[in-house]
């Protein structure tokens, strides 16, 4: 099968361990010394390791999509087990990604007692297919009861295997879907790869219609762009709130933060550069094809951005990317941070999700080209996109929820919680001019030589960027730029995937209206597109997102402004959700509902154990700070300084208190109004507890106060 290359794809040295499925990244050669794949169960590694007929019938299974015969199952466990134990490997797990958003794995030794004392190594097919991982200690959102509590994970041939290394020994890896008996998603996979498969059958139609009758398949492809902090560990160690919830629950402005813009993009400390090199090459060995670094505004803050990979492999060599970058941290005395806010009045942290489609033929879907035929099919799809956020805004919105997004989203960093789309002046000139049938100096109507003058001249350059803007046009793909540095890709592209699929399939049944009216191609798209830009421009904001302006604005148009988490979740199980998901069979309702569950319950008791923390700091260690001074101060009969400290300290107690009270939860209430009970009870008293610590921060002896403060954390050498 032809492999897609992007033009942006510039490092050529590095391999794809999986041609067929890694769209974007080059192939892999197993002659390579270079360390990139090295320790993937690459195609490269299979053509060697398998039977001729065995390695096409999987090579086949895997371009067309097809499930896999499972008699090929024990040749190919045969050999993946021998490769395994040369390189290292005594075990093996079924690696899945469970609604929590992180990754589970449960670890059996390849070795059985062989009845003499010896021991064999064993790893049979139905191993390698199929596992049954304890699960009744997932969240499965009411789906599984518990007298059922077993799942079981399923071999997921189109994600590489790969062996994760330990200074004792070695891992053999096995990305796997994670379903309940019933047949249930209880993971993120399953309905990422439901979504990949619903946007191919949707885009081969439309390119059919468009004249493409070539493509075969159509691959969604993610690019991620992953932000984190680096701290010193021993800072880490002495915050019982980083240690608890990943993020600071207090700490005082430091005196010079982000004053110090000289940190974005400057020279990188010596410390943090080894982390950054051991970790991107740990991360090729297993087949991620890393390729920037750099650092971010913030002090202590940087970014990693790989090259794009097809969704699927994309986003199980994400949660790989944040595994290797948090266990090498640690080789360096540093903690890496994922969490979307460590530091209050600090920039957060993000992921920017590259995402396009491209065709097995080598077609980017949302690359202007030098053609007609592909400016038609551009137009077309990037249409559909358009149409498809607007309708989905809650969605997509809901799709980057979570208690640690609250605080940034919206916050002058980061997108606001409304979803809008920048398309760069060119091609919003290109879609008006469309839409009025009138072409500008710059976009002369017949510039595509067809003698038609119905369809405008396309940008070839994604010139312009918008920074602010949360979905972004960026010249050959998009950038939904909300996702929080901790996510998960697979929900957020789930939904993008699936509400395009849906919105090409719209725009095509009009297409093909206009076709049997009797209409040509060009005539044809230009009704449509321009019917469709007519019901969708208002998702279009090309200005400055963080603006008080556009808030009004965007209210003024209807757009949604889903500011929290418990106002995002409930557009989950939306009816325009649950048509669209069910329609395309990537979820059901009842799938649906039990992510609204599992991830209301996660807000709640992410909310709770934030609380808790924060009652617990102030009263045993801050409160005893602020008393010491006291005493201090009483002890040198600084009766003005007395009677400034004392009233801040009686608040503190106060705010304590009454945070107390906040964590318990009233009787009977649960769900998104539980949420709602945190969001507006035990938050805020928390956020109380802390201004005032933090005041007293800037009081109290450095030597007494017992948390390191923002000003030593945020500065790595
Ligand atoms: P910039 O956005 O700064 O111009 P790049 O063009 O290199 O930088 O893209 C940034 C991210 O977008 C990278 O992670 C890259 O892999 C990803 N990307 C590029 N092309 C695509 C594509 N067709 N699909 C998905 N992601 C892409
Ligand atoms: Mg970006």
């Amino acid at each position: 099968m032809a492999r897609v290359r992007q033009k942006n794809v510039t490092a050529a040295t590095w391999k794809s361990p999986n041609g067929h499925a890694a769209l974007g990244a080059p192939d892999l050669t197993v002659e390579d010394n270079n360390p990139f794949g090295r320790n993937v169960f690459s195609s490269a590694i299979q053509a060697e390791r398998l039977s001729k007929d065995t390695f096409k019938r999987l090579q086949s299974t895997l371009e067309t999509g097809a499930s896999l015969d499972t008699e090929l199952a024990d040749e190919i466990a045969e050999a993946m087990k021998d490769w395994a134990l040369e390189r290292g490997a005594t075990h093996y797990t079924h690696v899945f990604q469970p609604l929590t958003g992180l990754t589970a794995e449960k670890h059996d030794s390849f070795f059985e007692p062989d009845g003499s004392g010896g021991a064999v190594a064993d790893f049979s097919g139905k191993e390698l297919i199929q596992g049954e991982p304890d699960a009744s200690s997932f969240p499965t959102g009411g789906i599984r009861a518990t007298f059922e509590a077993r799942g079981y994970t399923a071999w997921d041939p189109t994600s590489p295997a790969f062996i994760l290394e330990n200074p004792n020994g070695a891992l053999l890896c096995i990305p796997t879907a994670f379903a309940s008996w019933t047949g249930e998603a209880l993971d993120g996979k399953i309905p990422l790869l439901r979504s990949m498969d619903a946007l191919s059958k949707s885009a081969i139609r439309a390119l059919q219609i468009l004249g493409d009758q070539e493509a075969q398949r159509v691959f969604t492809t993610v690019g991620p762009e992953q932000e984190y902090f680096l701290i010193d560990e021993q800072y880490y160690f002495e915050r019982p709130d980083l240690v608890t919830t990943g993020r600071t629950l207090f700490g005082a402005q430091p005196p010079k933060g982000h004053e110090l813009d000289d940190h974005y993009f400057g020279s990188i400390p010596e410390r943090v550069l080894a982390y950054m090199m051991d970790t991107e090459i740990e991360l090729r060995k297993l087949g991620v094809p890393v390729k920037t670094r750099h650092n971010e505004v913030a002090p202590g803050q940087y970014e990693l951005a790989p090259i794009f990979e097809n969704s699927n492999v994309g986003s199980d060599h994400q949660q790989l990317t944040m595994q290797v970058m948090q266990n090498v941290a640690r080789k360096y005395g540093l903690v890496c941070l994922l969490h979307e806010k460590p530091f209050a009045g600090v920039n957060g942290s993000g992921k920017h999700n590259n995402w396009s489609m491209s065709t097995d033929t080598n077609t980017n879907l949302l690359e202007p080209g030098d053609t007609p035929a592909k400016n038609f099919s551009f137009l077309f799809f990037c249409t559909a996109v358009l149409q498809a956020v607007n309708k989905h805004q809650g969605l997509l919105r809901a799709s980057v929820a979570n208690i640690g997004q609250d605080h940034r989203l919206g916050a002058n960093e980061a997108p606001p919680a409304i979803i809008s789309v920048f398309l760069g002046a060119e091609l919003e000139r290109a879609f008006e001019s469309i839409a009025t049938g009138q072409g500008d100096g710059l976009t002369p109507g017949s510039s595509l030589g067809l003698g038609t003058p119905v369809l405008p001249q396309l940008p070839m350059h994604g010139g312009d960027r918008n920074r602010t803007s949360p979905f972004a046009f960026t010249g050959n793909k998009f950038e939904f730029r909300a996702l929080g540095s901790s996510m998960s890709l697979a929900f957020p592209n789930t939904v993008l995937n699936t509400i395009v699929a849906e919105a090409i399939d719209e725009l095509a049944d009009r297409l093909e209206q206009e076709l049997q009216g009797g209409g040509e191609l060009p005539e044809a798209l230009n009704t449509i597109v321009r019917e469709s830009y007519e019901a969708n421009k208002q998702i279009l904001f090309s200005g400055d997102n963080y603006t008080d302006e556009w808030h009004a604005e965007a209210e003024r148009r209807g757009l949604k402004n889903l500011r929290t988490t418990p106002d995002a979740l409930p557009e989950v199980t939306a009816s325009t959700t649950v048509e669209a998901f069910e329609a395309y069979g990537v979820l059901s309702a009842r799938e649906l509902e039990s992510r609204l569950e599992v991830w209301t319950e996660q807000y709640v008791t992410h909310a709770n154990i934030e609380a808790e923390t924060t009652a617990n700091i102030a009263k045993t260690m801050l409160l005893p700070a602020a008393l010491r001074q006291l005493a201090l101060i009483d002890a040198a009969e600084i009766g003005t300084l007395a009677e400034q400290l004392r009233p801040q300290v009686d608040e503190l107690v106060t705010a304590i208190e009454e945070l107390q009270q906040a964590n318990v939860y009233p009787d009977g209430v649960e769900g998104l109004e539980l949420a709602e009970f945190a969001r507006d009870s035990q938050l805020a008293a928390m956020a109380a507890v802390r201004e005032v610590a933090d005041r007293l921060e800037r009081e109290v002896a450095d030597d007494l106060w017992p948390l390191p403060k923002y000003s030593e954390i945020l500065f790595v050498r």
